[in-house]
């Protein structure tokens, strides 16, 4: 595996690469868990180059603690890639992403995607999403972008970043996966607790009630049922739970059933958790 740190390198690296080659992306922040590994494994699979990032980027953290405690696992990290098969991990310092800072990126407007549930909690938060895997797909002009369910809207903003700048590029979707609680894996659950670690599996019980009594109750109803299940999490504090359309992420109304996932962000002690589940 091939640690590359400059953008250039990284760039003259893949011009010699090209002609029927495919090239597999998976960009990171760090701090791998097996949700990651799992991400990196099957674009190793389907590609004959893996390309994985790791760059903790500054300029989509809202909240300068939550970008101070981020965990930093490097060592571990390189080992996890490379034992799942990763050609190449693009390692880069922050100001060779942003020679002339982060702060003047440029906004498309994708509309309220952006500003709905992680948009309204975490004002700015996309803006730093789509400036940083812009750039990531200009520099390294992936043919497919391998994203995790786990962060639903990131998806769909991407999605509709990619559609807006007509990128040639396929994104491919992947499980969420789960400790064995159900806890979605996440680099932030490092900073839990074990006792709240055992808690949070709540979150996934709350959603998983919504799934199973999809069909037999209106979405409000469900939803008040389920805030009552994220409220008898010790130290917990919702921030949204909502039932929405897939595409859109507009909330449904109460007897609309189609095309429909459940979204949530819940605090557990000193750490904001994210998960989501398609209802079917
Ligand atoms: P992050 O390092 O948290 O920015 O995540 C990098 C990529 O891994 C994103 O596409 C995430 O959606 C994905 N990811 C994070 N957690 C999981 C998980 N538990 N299962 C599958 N993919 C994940």
């Amino acid at each position: 595996m091939l640690i590359v740190k400059k953008r250039d390198r990284l760039i003259q690296l893949l011009k010699k690469q090209k002609g029927g080659n495919t090239i597999g992306f998976v960009p990171t922040m760090g701090a791998l868990h097996e949700g990651h590994a799992s991400l990196v494994r099957h674009a190793a699979q389907n590609n004959t180059i893996c390309i994985c990032s790791i760059f903790v980027n500054p300029s989509q953290f809202n909240q300068k603690e939550d970008f101070e405690k981020y965990p930093i696992t490097l060592e571990s990290d390189i080992d996890i890639v490379q034992k799942n098969e990763c050609d190449i991990l693009f390692l880069p310092q922050t100001d060779e992403m942003y020679p002339n800072g982060w702060q003047h990126a440029e906004k498309p407007d994708l509309g309220r995607i952006t500003t709905l549930w992680e948009g309204q909690f975490r004002p700015g938060h996309f803006d730093g999403v789509i400036q940083v895997v812009k750039l990531f797909l200009d520099i390294i002009q992936p043919n497919v972008l391998y994203l995790g369910q786990k962060d639903y809207q990131q998806c769909a903003v991407i999605q509709s970043m990619i559609r807006y700048y007509k990128l040639p590029v396929k994104i491919e979707i992947r499980n969420t996966l789960r400790e064995e609680n159900g806890l979605a894996m996440s680099s932030r659950n490092r900073r839990l607790t074990p006792d709240q670690r055992n808690n949070a599996a709540g979150i996934f019980k709350a959603l998983q009630f919504i799934n199973e009594n999809f069909y037999k109750d209106k979405n409000s109803v469900l939803l008040q049922k389920a805030t009552q299940i994220l409220t008898n999490i010790p130290e917990s504090r919702i921030e949204y739970i909502a039932i929405v359309d897939r595409i859109h992420l507009q909330a449904l109304s109460d007897d609309e059933k189609n095309n429909a996932v459940v979204l949530v962000a819940c605090w557990v002690g000193p750490v904001r958790l994210i998960d989501n589940l398609l209802l079917n």
